[in-house]
């Protein structure tokens, strides 16, 4: 009887290790999937922010060499900058630079639509 007892619970004792085992298994697995996706997302987030660094530096350069050469025209009396060539231009023809020109509080036409 005792033999049996101890049998049953050595059995169960392995039983026990055994899932536990297969517990420590899957939480093992878990935790490789749980580091894999974390470390993926990270990898992405790491792409997106570094992608999002070049384009804002593009718009950056982009935004400043055509504020900088980009020349508008004003009038003398008018609130707006226009391209040339725009009907509004007919009276004054005043060239100024789209950084000037938005500087000075002038907004673009809506005829001719300059850059912003
Ligand atoms: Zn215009």
């Amino acid at each position: 009887m005792t033999k049996v007892v101890l049998l049953t619970t050595a059995e169960k004792t392995i039983t026990d290790l055994q899932a536990k085992k297969v517990a420590d298994d899957k939480a093992v697995a878990e935790k490789a999937a749980a580091d894999k996706t974390a470390a993926e997302q990270a990898a992405a987030q790491a792409a997106a922010e570094k992608q999002a660094a070049a384009t804002h530096a593009t718009t950056q350069q982009v935004a400043s060499s055509d504020t900088q050469s980009t020349t508008v025209y004003i009038t003398k009396t008018g609130k707006k900058y226009h391209l040339a060539g725009c009907q509004s231009l007919s009276k004054s023809q005043i060239p100024i630079s789209l950084a000037d020109a938005k500087s000075k509080g002038y907004t673009a036409c809506e005829n001719c639509d300059p850059p912003q």
